[in-house]
């Protein structure tokens, strides 16, 4: 069945430059058709009173609506027989120490929920998503979305990637005390700075973020 779903570059996929291109690449492989790709900015309401309403009360609520309302993010709706259960094999398991060490969150993801990209769970799940998403998103008649995803991986394919292991061994120091949160901050800046092109001092809700993942 032809079915939509909703993908997007959450804000490590969005800064970490090649870890984002990494992952569309991979979902483009799949042919969808392409019927949205853009820069977004959702604001805190449309992600905790809609997008991520189910998940109101859990103890990652809001961690969680800070992490993805911290930068930009790359939104994507894309079409395609059992679309939506093939993204969700190349992501991944939720957890990025979880996720098998091939996927997408395994291998990309800076650790814990901190995991690449998001995608719808389901082609139900994936119509519910696309029609909260579309009144949202400035979508154009007759745009070419796919050239514009394959511009942005074209662009970023090459960029210089930092492993995510050491993101994790960082979080995982900082988690047992062995270093302090300003210093997890300032190696994770280091870290970041070689790997995207948005200006570093615009990131420090990101980076905080970040370190707060490895502190909950
Ligand atoms: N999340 C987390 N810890 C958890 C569960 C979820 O940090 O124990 C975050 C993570 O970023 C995840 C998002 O909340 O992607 C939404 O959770 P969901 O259960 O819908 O996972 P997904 O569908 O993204 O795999
Ligand atoms: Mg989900």
């Amino acid at each position: 069945m032809e079915e939509k779903m909703l993908v997007f570059l959450k804000p490590d996929g969005y800064v970490r430059k090649y870890v984002g291109a990494r992952a569309l690449k991979e979902i483009m492989k799949l042919e969808p058709s392409v019927d949205y790709f853009g820069e977004f900015r959702p604001d805190k309401m449309f992600m905790s009173d809609k997008h991520y309403a189910n998940l109101k009360g859990k103890p990652i609520f809001e961690w969680l609506i800070r992490y993805v309302t911290s930068t930009p993010i790359i939104a994507m709706i894309i079409g395609g027989e059992g679309i939506a259960q093939k993204v969700r094999t190349l992501l991944g398991a939720t957890l990025c120490e979880n996720a098998d060490p091939s996927s997408i969150r395994g291998r990309y993801g800076i650790g814990r929920g901190m995991n690449v990209a998001h995608a719808s769970e389901s082609a139900e799940v994936g119509e519910k998503e696309v029609n909260m998403w579309k009144s949202m998103l400035n979508i154009l008649e007759g745009a070419d979305y796919e050239s514009k995803a394959r511009e942005y991986i074209e662009k970023y394919e090459n960029y210089p990637m930092i492993d995510s292991i050491r993101f994790r061994e960082i979080g995982g120091d900082l988690n047992k005390g062995k270093i302090k949160a300003d210093e997890a901050k300032e190696t994770f800046k280091y870290f970041i700075a070689q790997e995207t092109d948005l200006d570093i001092d615009s990131l420090d809700e990101f980076l905080s973020v970040s370190v707060d993942n490895f502190l909950r």
